[in-house]
C-alpha cells in the first residue's frame, strides 16, 4: 500500500486541524475493535495494552456488556434523577455489596467521583467531626493523579496539570507518597480525610511500601479522619483483586470508582460508603443530570455481575504473574525496573536507549499500543480478557524494540 492509498495521514491531519491540542496521541487512527485487539483505518491490527487507562478492563465490546447496553437502548436511556427509574436500585445495591458498603452515589466521570468524595468529606467534617466552618483539610500525596477539574488540579504536583490554571482551591496538604510518618505529622484537628491512590498509576504504577496503606488506615481511625481510596484506575480487577487496597487487607471509608465501571461503553463513576458518611448529603446539595442514568445503570450492573464471578480478578492475578515474569526477564536488557500488580505494570526503559515516547512509538510500529508516562517509563495495562498467547506476543515485541 502506498501513502496515497492510506487513510491514516489524512485522518491525523484532520484531527490536528480541528481539535484543541490537549493530547499528543500516537499516530494510530482506530476504526474498530474486539477484545484486546483494535484495527486502524488502514486495516492494521494492534494489541491494546493501554485499555483506555483501564476503562476497558473487560475488553472492547464485551458481548455481555454490549447486549445489556443494546437491550437498555431499546427501552429507556435517560430520566434525570428528578424521577426514579427501574434500573437504578439494582445497580446501586449490587455495587454497594461488591464494595461492602451501605450506600452508593453514582456520577459519570472519575473526576466527578473525586469531587463528590471531597464534598462529602468536607460536609462530614463540619457536621459530624465538628471542624470549624471553612477550616476542613484533606491530605493528599505528591505525584497524585485524581483528574482535571480546577479543584483537583489545585493539589496536583505536576506543573503541566497545574500551571496557569489558578487561582487554586485551598484546603489540601500534600505529603510524600508511601511515607506514613509524614502523613502522621500532617494530620491536624481540622483534617477530615486522606485521599490516596492505592497504587499511583499516572506517576508510573508506583506500589507503596508494604504496610503503608494499613498504616494510613490506622492513622485515619485513630484521628477520626476518613480514608478515601481512589480506585478509579486500580480497582475493578486490574491488580488481581476487586480493589488494589485489598492486597493489604485494608477497607477505606470511601471508594471512588470510575473507568471500568462503564464497561468501555459509557462514562460511569460512583462513590461507595456507609450511611454515617454518605448520609450527610441531603436533597439539593449535590447531583448530576446524567449520574445514574438508565443506560449507565444497565451497563454498570452487568459490570458488577462480571466482577461478582471473580473470574476477571483471577485472570488478572494469573496472567499478571506471567506478565511480570516476562518483564523481569528484560531487566538489565534495556529495562531498568518493573513495578506493578496483576495485569498492570510500569516499566522503566533505560533512558540511554530511548525515551518513553520513543518506546511506545516503536511498540506501535510493532503492533502493540501502550502509553508512556513521565520520562522513560511506559505503562502496560492490557484488557483482562487478553490471552496468554497475546501477552507473550506483546512481551516479544517489547524485547524486540529494546
Ligand atoms: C482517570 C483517573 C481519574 C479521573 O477520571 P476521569 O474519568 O478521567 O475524570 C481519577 N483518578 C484516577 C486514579 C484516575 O486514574
Amino acid at each position: 500500500m502506498t501513502d496515497l492509498d492510506m487513510r491514516t495521514p489524512g485522518a491525523l491531519a484532520d484531527a490536528e486541524r480541528w481539535t484543541a491540542h490537549n493530547y499528543h496521541p500516537l499516530p494510530v487512527v482506530i476504526a474498530d475493535a474486539e477484545g484486546a485487539w483494535v484495527t486502524d483505518v488502514d486495516g492494521r491490527r494492534y494489541l491494546d495494552f493501554l485499555a483506555g487507562y483501564s476503562a476497558l478492563n473487560f475488553g472492547h465490546r464485551h458481548p455481555g456488556l454490549i447486549a445489556a447496553a443494546h437491550a437498555q437502548l431499546d427501552r429507556l436511556t435517560l430520566t434525570s434523577r428528578a424521577f426514579v427509574h427501574d434500573r437504578f436500585a439494582e445497580f446501586c445495591h449490587r455495587l454497594a455489596d461488591l464494595c461492602g458498603k451501605e450506600l452508593v452515589l453514582p456520577m459519570n466521570t472519575g473526576a466527578e467521583a473525586v469531587e463528590t468524595g471531597i464534598k462529602v468529606a468536607r460536609k462530614w467534617g463540619y457536621q459530624v467531626k465538628g471542624v470549624p466552618d471553612g477550616q476542613a483539610e484533606i491530605i493528599v500525596a505528591a505525584d497524585n493523579f485524581h483528574g482535571r477539574t480546577t479543584t483537583i488540579i489545585s493539589f496536583s504536583t505536576d506543573p503541566d496539570a497545574r500551571n496557569d490554571f489558578g487561582p487554586y482551591t485551598p484546603g489540601f496538604r500534600i505529603v510524600p507518597y508511601g511515607d506514613s510518618d509524614a502523613l502522621a505529622a500532617a494530620i491536624t484537628p481540622n483534617t477530615v480525610a486522606v485521599l490516596l491512590e492505592p497504587i499511583q498509576g499516572e506517576a508510573g504504577v508506583l506500589v507503596p511500601p508494604a504496610g503503608y496503606l494499613a498504616g494510613v488506615r490506622q492513622l485515619c481511625t485513630d484521628n477520626n479522619v476518613l480514608f478515601i481510596a481512589d480506585e478509579i484506575q486500580s480497582g475493578l480487577g486490574r491488580t488481581g483483586k476487586t480493589f488494589a487496597i485489598e492486597h493489604e487487607g485494608v477497607v477505606p471509608d470511601l471508594y471512588l470508582l470510575g473507568k471500568a465501571l462503564g464497561g468501555g461503553i459509557v462514562p460511569v463513576s460512583a462513590v461507595a460508603a456507609d450511611r454515617d458518611v454518605l448520609g450527610v448529603l441531603k436533597p439539593g446539595e449535590h447531583g448530576s443530570t446524567f449520574g445514574g442514568n438508565p443506560l449507565a445503570c444497565a451497563v454498570g450492573t452487568e459490570v458488577v455481575k462480571l466482577l461478582e464471578t471473580g473470574e476477571f480478578q483471577q485472570r488478572s492475578a494469573e496472567l499478571g504473574a506471567r506478565l511480570h515474569e516476562g518483564l523481569h526477564a528484560l531487566v538489565g536488557n534495556g529495562v531498568l525496573a518493573v513495578r506493578g500488580r496483576g495485569l498492570w505494570a510500569g516499566v522503566d526503559i533505560d533512558p540511554a536507549l530511548m525515551t518513553g515516547r520513543q518506546a511506545v512509538e516503536r511498540l506501535a510500529a510493532h503492533g502493540v499500543l501502550a502509553k508512556d508516562t513521565h520520562g522513560s517509563t511506559i505503562r502496560l495495562a492490557p484488557p483482562l480478557v487478553v490471552t496468554p498467547a497475546d501477552l507473550d506476543h506483546a512481551l516479544a515485541q517489547l524485547a524486540a524494540i529494546l
